[in-house]
Order: C-alpha cells, then sequence, then structure tokens
C-alpha cells in the first residue's frame, strides 16, 4: 500500500484528555503533536478535526434541560479550545500551523475558506478545522467526512484512545470482542457498532472517503497509518 498524500485527522477530545478522562493533558497533546510532526516531515498534507467532548457534549447539556442548539453551540466553542491548544503544542515543535474555524472568531483564528486552507496544505501547513461544521445538530465526524470530501483527502484517520479498531463488542468489558479487519459503511448503518454517527457514516458513503479506525495509543501508529500499514480497522463504501 502506497503512504496517503492528504490525509484527515479526527482527534476526540476524549483522545487529548488521556488517563483523567476530561480537559487537556499535556502529555496527551505532546505526544500527538510529535506524531504529526512525523507524517509531516513525510510529506503527508495534513488537516485535523478535533472534537470537544472532554470539555463539553451537546447532548449531555440537552439532557439536563438546556436548550440543544445553545448546548451545541457550547460544544462547537469547545473545539476551538481544543484547537488552539494542539496548535500551541505543534508549534512548538516547530510545525507550522493553522487553525480555521466554522463560526467567525477572527482575533483567534482564520475563518474556514476551502481554498485557503487547500492552500496551507500544499504549503505544508498543518490545518486545525476547530468549530465543527459550525450548526448544531452535528459532530465532528461528520466535519471530519465534510471536510473530507471538500478537500479531497484521500482517508480519514480516526485515532481512538481506548480501542485499536472495530470490535463486535467492546474489548474493555468482554474478553471473547472480535477486533473487524475491514467493514463497509453499510455494516455501520445496519448494526449498533459505535463507530461514527449516522450523519458522518452517510456522507462518507455516498462520497466514497474511507476511514481507518486505529489507536494512538501507541507511539508512531500515525506515521503507520499514513503508511497505509496494516493496523486498525478500514471501512470503506464498497466491499
Ligand atoms: N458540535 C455541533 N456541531 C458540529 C460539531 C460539534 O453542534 O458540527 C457540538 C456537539 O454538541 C458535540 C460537541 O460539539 O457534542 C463536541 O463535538 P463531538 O461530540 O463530536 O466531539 P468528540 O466526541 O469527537 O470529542
Amino acid at each position: 500500500m502506497d503512504q496517503y498524500n492528504r490525509v484527515i485527522l479526527k482527534l476526540s477530545g476524549e483522545a487529548l484528555a488521556g488517563e483523567q478522562g476530561y480537559g487537556i493533558d499535556p502529555n496527551v497533546i505532546q505526544s500527538i503533536a510529535t506524531q504529526i510532526k512525523e507524517i509531516v516531515e513525510l510529506g503527508a498534507e495534513v488537516a485535523v478535526v478535533v472534537g470537544g467532548g472532554n470539555i463539553w457534549r451537546g447532548l449531555a447539556g440537552s439532557a439536563e434541560g438546556m436548550d440543544r442548539a445553545t448546548a451545541d453551540y457550547m460544544g462547537m466553542l469547545a473545539t476551538v479550545m481544543n484547537s488552539l491548544a494542539l496548535q500551541d503544542s505543534l508549534e512548538d515543535n516547530e510545525v507550522e500551523t493553522r487553525v480555521q474555524t466554522s463560526i467567525e472568531m477572527r482575533q483567534v483564528a482564520e475563518p474556514y475558506i476551502r481554498r485557503k486552507a487547500i492552500r496551507h496544505l500544499e504549503k505544508k501547513r498543518v490545518v486545525i478545522f476547530a468549530g465543527g461544521t459550525g450548526n448544531p445538530y452535528f459532530s465532528t465526524d461528520t466535519t471530519a467526512a465534510l471536510r473530507a470530501a471538500e478537500i479531497e483527502a484521500e482517508v480519514i484517520l480516526m485515532a481512538k484512545n481506548r480501542v485499536d479498531g472495530v470490535y463486535d463488542a467492546d474489548p474493555s468489558y468482554d474478553v471473547d470482542a472480535k477486533k473487524y479487519h475491514q467493514l463497509t459503511y453499510l455494516d455501520l448503518l445496519n448494526s449498533s457498532l459505535n463507530v461514527m454517527d449516522s450523519t458522518a457514516s452517510t456522507l462518507c458513503m455516498d462520497n466514497n472517503i474511507p476511514l481507518l479506525v486505529f489507536s494512538i495509543m501507541e507511539e508512531g501508529n500515525i506515521k503507520k497509518a499514513v503508511l497505509g500499514e496494516d493496523i486498525g480497522t478500514v471501512i470503506r463504501g464498497k466491499e
């Protein structure tokens, strides 16, 4: 398998939280930044979509009685905080980085402009897409699918901090859980496999964007993923 040239790396907020399960763990973010630096050095064009679940999840807020759209906007702001933390860490490692937000906040970051994002990527700058899609009722997984389609990324690399692929049961509770090597988006849509929400899966399926689910807890795995090595679980439009 050849190396991917343009990728979207999806980091959940949880992945930045490390062991503590909330907030941002400086050691974890440092490790992720070092791993991203490795793939930039391979010549890959890297865009990152960061989640916000380590700080705030819209659904949790709305379950507590808050208006869903308001709670979702708070979630989008949480992704901006994570994105700035990641940018800071990348720049500490001398990786040129731009944050683009889907909701304008010009004093903090550039607004999302597709053609500008592509230009940054061509100049080998890491582009972090913050603020999700900018719309409530969506997720950052859907953001990764949308931006992947827009910038014509070859693959979405979905980095997990608890599992190293997709299993038929939760491997932390079930010792017999079996890891899938390959799946289709229809498999995800027709089952209760909790990989990404159905909006994100459908967008990936309709636009033929492959997804690789793998673990970032093992250092060097992002590089392996970009090199097309056989790690994790691959999800495609067709078998
Ligand atoms: N969110 C949203 N629209 C988007 C992306 C995110 O409303 O396009 C909100 C939503 O409330 C979500 C929160 O931002 O719960 C954090 O994003 P997500 O849950 O996808 O983060 P992750 O699970 O990857 O940490």
